[in-house]
């Protein structure tokens, strides 16, 4: 799952990218409000954790302008501002929450996962294939009802592959889904999570292959049963 934080102090900006990364999300951060959304023209996103008081844009208008980009997409508001009337304008304007500063990172997380399950309601948060499971807001993966212990990685890389099964994922594309701008780094970064996640499923004796289409990407298959 990848977000878009926008934030303007650096320091808590950095403190909920480095938590929800450690807890397996994707995440874009930004100071400004025109680089989230010139960042959110170039990727999709999964959900939007936005300040209201930014330097160059109020935060609602660039929610607004977000969901131009991405219709739909969840977002909760993170300020501190508490007055009634701002949290009435914030959940008007459509955000799907809103905390209060100073928070707990947890509940944020908690939060965030909260509003992933309800707009996932309306779309599937489970996949599988041969025996594979993955819940995409837990995030746990497991083979014939046994948990498969990956990384973040990993478990993004089997989430993209489960959504479309038999159908090829460009690299370009897996890549976009996997790895914030900031990390998209070593070119060799996915090609090491598909060995990896496909010794991982060799082990737990799991019926599917990850197929390579030299060039192009990658699609899991269902292999035929023994
Ligand atoms: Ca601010």
């Amino acid at each position: 799952m990848r977000v878009l934080l926008v934030e303007d102090h650096q320091a808590i900006r950095e403190m909920i990218a480095d938590h929800l990364r450690e807890r397996g999300f994707a995440v874009d951060a930004f100071e400004r409000g025109e680089h989230a959304l010139a960042g959110a023209r170039v990727a999709p996103f999964d959900a939007v954790v936005l300040d209201l008081g930014l330097p160059d844009i109020d935060g609602m208008q660039l929610l607004m302008a977000l969901r131009t980009v991405q219709p739909e997409v969840p977002a909760i508001i993170v300020t501190a501002r508490d007055g009634v009337e701002e949290r009435l304008r914030g959940l008007n304007s459509g955000a799907d929450d809103y905390i209060v500063k100073p928070f707990n990172l947890l509940e944020l997380e908690a939060r965030l996962r909260a509003v992933l399950r309800r707009v996932g309601s309306r779309r599937e948060t489970r996949y599988s294939l041969g025996g594979v499971a993955f819940d995409t807001v837990s995030r746990e993966a497991t083979v014939l009802g046994r948990p498969l212990d990956l990384t973040r990685r990993e478990a993004a890389l089997l989430e993209e592959l489960l959504r479309v099964p038999g159908q090829v994922l460009t690299k370009d594309r897996l890549e976009d889904r996997l790895y914030a701008m900031e990390d998209a780094g070593s070119a060799n970064a996915l090609e090491a999570a598909v060995s990896r996640l496909r010794r991982k499923l060799a082990q737990a004796h799991a019926a599917v292959s990850i197929e390579t289409k030299w060039g192009i990407g990658y699609r899991l298959i269902e292999e035929p049963s023994a």
